[in-house]
């Protein structure tokens, strides 16, 4: 079967040949529908020093139907669809008890979403309903983030939301935001490329970067905002996030910076900020991203703005290392390639 495999930064990603796998007990075997390109596909590839290991199969945003099942699986059969938690969480663990699922320490790694199969743990599977598509599907893991963070930052009903950035982590706080009954949610980002899906979403207004004047924002949200959130991950955001917020605001560092960003300690405590820096999801956060895709009226799947065969990905994370105006780009293993 085919899988993509990281060969260090700086060389093409590699569409490969790899031995079949076939589920071990408690396992089942997914026949892989769609796989997003993550933000991390991109950053993590591109030689800092949070690089995946060279060699490593890639793509963690994936869903898939059900082809085989190992021993020991009960309540799911072949034909199902799921979502996947490619941390491949136990659900037992103090960890995952506490809802920090990335950090299970019985964790396995279920990279290789960029690949036609994948055999995973049962409990790594979350069920989708007829009206989620395989591409929603392939969506939870990377929206399921948002609602964990609006968690951390002790959101209620009614918080004004400022959002710095437009990517696809802003995509999830907004949305989160808007289903969570947050009042006004305001995006701040340099370009007004993203601005019609992040409306759609559930921003009411976005102000650019470089020329937002004094009281621009606060006007956009009626008020201070509760909660920032920054999503942009470039040096100097996370201070201009806490500059941002009013007294006793909380501010999300959601932009997973790679190179320092300093912040002004007693700039903050001047003003009380709780800073936090959350990551990942709870097994909670991941099926009430199923259950509100499928009762929502927005649907998710227009964010998806390219669905490409497995043979297109090396050119395509290449053409996203530069500016782009891709939204969601989907990896369908099953589609033929139509090029070259
Ligand atoms: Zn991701
Ligand atoms: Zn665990």
């Amino acid at each position: 079967m085919k899988v993509a495999i990281f060969n260090g930064a700086g060389k093409p990603v590699t569409i490969e040949e790899r031995p079949e796998e076939t589920p071990g007990s408690g396992e089942l075997l997914l026949s892989i529908g769609r796989c997003g390109i993550c933000g991390s596909d991109i950053s993590m590839t591109s030689g800092s020093a949070f690089d995946y290991a060279t060699g490593r199969p890639i793509g963690h945003e994936f869903a898939g139907e059900v082809i085989e099942l190992g021993r020991d699986v009960s309540g799911i059969k072949v034909g199902d669809r799921l979502a996947c938690i490619p941390s491949g969480p136990c659900g037992k663990c103090a960890m995952c008890l506490a809802g920090r699922t990335l950090f299970c320490s019985e964790g396995t790694s279920l990279f290789g979403g960029f690949g036609e199969r994948k055999a995973i743990p049962a409990t790594a599977g979350f069920l989708l309903p007829d009206s989620v598509s395989m591409a929603e599907g392939a969506l939870v893991e990377p929206m399921a983030c948002g609602r964990r963070a609006l968690r951390m930052a002790g959101f209620e009903k009614g918080d004004r939301i400022l959002i710095l950035g437009a990517g696809n982590m802003a995509l999830s706080m907004i949305y989160w935001g808007r289903q969570l009954d947050a009042g006004r949610i305001v995006v701040v980002s340099r370009s007004d490329k993203r601005d019609a899906i992040v409306r759609a979403i559930g921003a009411d207004a976005t102000i650019r970067l470089d020329e937002e004047d004094p009281g621009a924002i606060e006007a956009a949200l009626g008020g201070p905002p509760d909660i920032v959130a920054e999503c942009i991950g470039k040096t100097g955001m996370l201070q201009l996030a806490v500059d941002k917020a009013p007294i006793g605001g909380t501010v999300l560092s959601l932009g997973m910076c790679t190179v320092p960003d300093p912040v002004i300690p007693a700039l903050n405590s001047f003003k009380e900020i709780s800073l936090h820096f959350p990551i990942g999801y709870s097994f909670e956060d991941f099926t009430e991203t199923i259950r509100t895709f499928d009762a929502g009226t927005f649907k998710p799947e227009d964010m998806v703005s390219d669905t490409i065969a497995l043979d297109q990905l090396p050119e395509m994370l290449d053409a996203m290392r530069t500016p782009h105006t891709h939204l969601k780009v989907m990896v369908d293993p099953h589609l033929e390639c139509t090029h070259g």
